[in-house]
């Protein structure tokens, strides 16, 4: 069983709390996700926007909203965006503000699933939006298990890798920043113990 390690300030129960999902490169938290979502439905990724190019097989509106440039930024301009960053210096990734705020208005347990630039933007513009945020870090059992799952994966260069990998030790070393810590150790496991967390924040009987 991994750790929940909760920040005083999280500790009153609240309903409709946005879960900002966070951790590094090829942690496996799209498969994490993947998995709640085919046990609970009832759960809401948040779509972001990207400059990037389309993997094969992904698709533009469920996996991101791919756009140019020019269109993301046009969009930032009009403040279209909760958050936006630079990822791995590559690519603007950026998560559409209203559609959150739609769900988490009809208290629908809503996640972010965003790199560790955007999680702290997202905390800071919270008293703003009037947000409650429960950060969550996905984390591998270990370092070499992270590189052996991101060469695994085969999607990236040698180069695109030696950037990812430089980023994942970065994102490591944040996870105190976050409220609750969730070792990635199987997916199955690491989906349960993310919907305990969603079931808490949004009151819903496990
Ligand atoms: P990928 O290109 O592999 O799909 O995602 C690369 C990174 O971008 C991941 O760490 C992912 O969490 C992050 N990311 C995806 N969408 C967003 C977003 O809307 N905002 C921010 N800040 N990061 C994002």
């Amino acid at each position: 069983m991994s750790e929940h390690v909760r920040n005083e300030k999280t500790k009153q129960s609240h309903k409709g709390r946005l879960i900002v999902l966070t951790g590094p490169t090829a942690v496996g938290k799209g498969t994490v996700e993947a998995n709640l979502l085919s046990k609970h439905p009832e759960v809401w990724v948040s779509v972001s926007a990207t400059t990037r190019e389309p993997r094969p097989g992904e698709v533009n509106g469920k996996n991101y909203w791919f756009m140019s440039e020019d269109e993301f930024v046009a969009r930032e301009k009009r403040n279209w965006f909760l958050e936006t960053a630079v990822v791995h210096g590559m690519a603007h990734y950026g998560t559409p503000l209203q559609p959150v705020l739609d769900h988490l208005a009809k208290n629908i347990p809503t996640i972010l699933e965003i790199d560790l630039q955007g999680a702290r933007r997202v905390k800071q513009r919270a008293a703003e939006l009037n947000l409650e945020i429960v950060s969550v870090f996905i984390a591998p059992p270990s370092y070499d298990e992270l590189v052996k799952r991101l060469i695994g994966r085969g999607t990236e260069n040698e180069e695109q890798r030696r950037k990812r990998l430089k980023t994942a030790k970065v994102e490591l070393a944040a996870e105190p920043e976050f409220d609750v810590k969730i070792v990635n150790d199987t997916v199955d496991r690491a989906a349960d113990e993310l919907w305990g967390v969603i079931a808490k924040e949004y009151g819903i009987a496990k």
